[in-house]
C-alpha cells in the first residue's frame, strides 16, 4: 500500500503535495498491560520507518522530502537537541533522496543514550554544528543558512504544516483500524509533545476522520512554548496547507479545549529523566515495550497517573508509541 491515504481522500493533493513511503501502513496496534484500570491499546509507531531509524518522524518526512524537491533544495538545514531524533531521521532518509542534512544541536544532557544517538548523528553524514544554548543557535542560523547556500530550514522536530501532514495521515489511518475492528474508538489518545506536529496533525486528522478521539499530549520539552492554543494554531495552518493545496473540505473549528496538554511529567526539562518515567519505561518493558525517558516514558508516566485519578472515564485509551531505535 503506496499510495497515502491523503491522496485517497483528497483526488486534488496528488499534483500538489507529494509523498514517499518510508515505512509500512498500517502501524500495529495491540493491547498494553501496564496495569491501568482503564482498557488501553498501542499504537507502534516505533515500527514505521524502513530506513535505518523508525518512530515518528519518519510520518513527517514522508511529506517533508518531497516538498524539499518541490522547492529545489538539495540541502536541509534544521535543528535539535544533541540526542535528536529527528536530526538522525532527516540525515539517513534525506540522504536515500539525495538530499543532505546539516544540523545545529543545542547542548541536552549528556547520558548513554545520548552519546550513542551522538555516535549515529556523526556516522549519518548530516553535517553538524555544535552550537550549544538555544539562544546560540538561534543567532547562528543566518550563518548557517548562507554558509549552506540557503537550504530548506524546518523547525525543531519538523513540526511545520507538511511535517504535521504526517499525522493527519496517521489519524486517517488509525479511524481507518476503528472501522476494520482493529481497536475499539478510543476516547483518548495519549502522545509526548516535544515540537507540537505530531500533536497538531493528529488533533486536524481526527476531527477529519470522524473520531471523536482526544488528544491528550505530554509536553517534554521547555525549550519551545508549547500549550493548546500553539497547537491548535498549527493544526489550524495545517488545515489552510490543506486547502491552499487544493484539497476541498469544510473547514473545521478546532479550539484549545478540544485537547489536553500537561506539563506535570517534564521534570527538571528536556531530556531530564525522571522517577516516574524510569518507573514506567521498566512496566513497559515487562510488557514488551521499549520506551526512553525523554519523550515516550514521560508520556506513559502521565497516562498512568491521569488513569489513576479517573480522568479517561470508561474509555478505552490509546497509547501512541513513538520512539523507533533500529
Ligand atoms: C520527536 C519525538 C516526539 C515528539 O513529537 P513532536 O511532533 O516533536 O511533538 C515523541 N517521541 C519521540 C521518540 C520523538 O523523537
Amino acid at each position: 500500500m503506496s499510495k497515502p491515504l491523503l491522496h485517497q481522500r483528497f483526488p486534488a493533493l496528488v499534483e500538489t503535495l507529494g509523498f514517499r513511503r518510508l515505512g509500512t501502513a498500517p502501524t500495529p496496534i495491540h493491547a498494553l498491560d501496564v496495569g491501568t484500570g482503564v482498557p488501553l491499546w498501542c499504537k507502534d509507531d516505533g515500527t514505521y520507518g524502513d530506513g535505518g531509524w523508525g518512530g515518528n518522524k519518519i510520518r513527517k518526512l514522508e511529506w517533508l522530502l518531497p516538498e524539499a524537491h518541490r522547492r529545489g533544495k538539495r540541502t536541509i538545514l534544521t535543528v535539535g537537541g544533541t540526542g535528536t531524533n529527528w536530526g538522525l531521521a532527516t540525515a539517513l532518509y534525506g540522504r536515500d533522496e539525495d538530499i543532505d542534512t546539516v544540523l545545529a544541536l543545542i547542548d541536552q544532557p549528556l547520558d548513554d543514550h545520548v552519546r550513542e544517538q551522538l555516535s549515529r548523528l556523526e556516522n549519518s553524514g548530516a553535517t553538524l554544528y555544535f552550537t550549544g544554548t538555544k539562544a546560540r543557535t538561534v543567532r547562528t542560523v543566518p550563518w548557517l543558512l548562507l554558509r549552506h547556500r540557503l537550504p530548506y530550514f524546518l523547525p525543531a522536530g519538523g513540526s511545520s504544516p507538511i511535517g504535521a501532514l504526517g499525522y493527519v495521515e496517521a489519524a486517517y489511518e488509525l479511524a481507518e483500524q476503528v472501522a476494520a475492528g482493529a481497536v475499539p474508538e478510543p476516547s483518548h489518545l495519549v502522545t509526548a509533545v516535544g515540537s507540537g506536529g505530531t500533536a497538531a496533525g493528529l488533533v486536524l486528522g481526527l476531527r477529519l476522520a470522524g473520531l471523536r478521539t482526544r488528544v491528550v499530549g505530554v509536553v517534554v520539552n521547555d525549550a519551545l512554548p508549547l500549550d493548546a492554543p500553539r497547537i491548535v494554531r498549527l493544526a489550524d495552518r495545517t488545515q489552510r496547507l490543506l486547502r491552499s493545496r487544493g484539497a476541498r473540505f469544510e473547514p473545521v473549528e478546532l479550539r484549545p479545549s478540544d485537547l489536553t496538554i500537561t506539563k506535570d511529567w517534564l521534570g527538571p526539562g528536556y531530556g531530564h529523566s525522571t522517577p516516574a518515567a524510569r518507573e514506567a519505561e521498566a512496566l513497559a518493558a515487562e510488557d514488551g515495550l521499549r520506551l526512553e525517558t525523554v519523550y515516550t516514558a514521560k508520556a506513559l508516566a502521565a497516562l498512568l497517573h491521569l488513569d489513576t485519578a479517573g480522568e479517561f472515564g470508561a474509555g478505552p485509551v490509546l497509547f501512541l508509541n513513538t520512539y523507533g531505535p533500529r
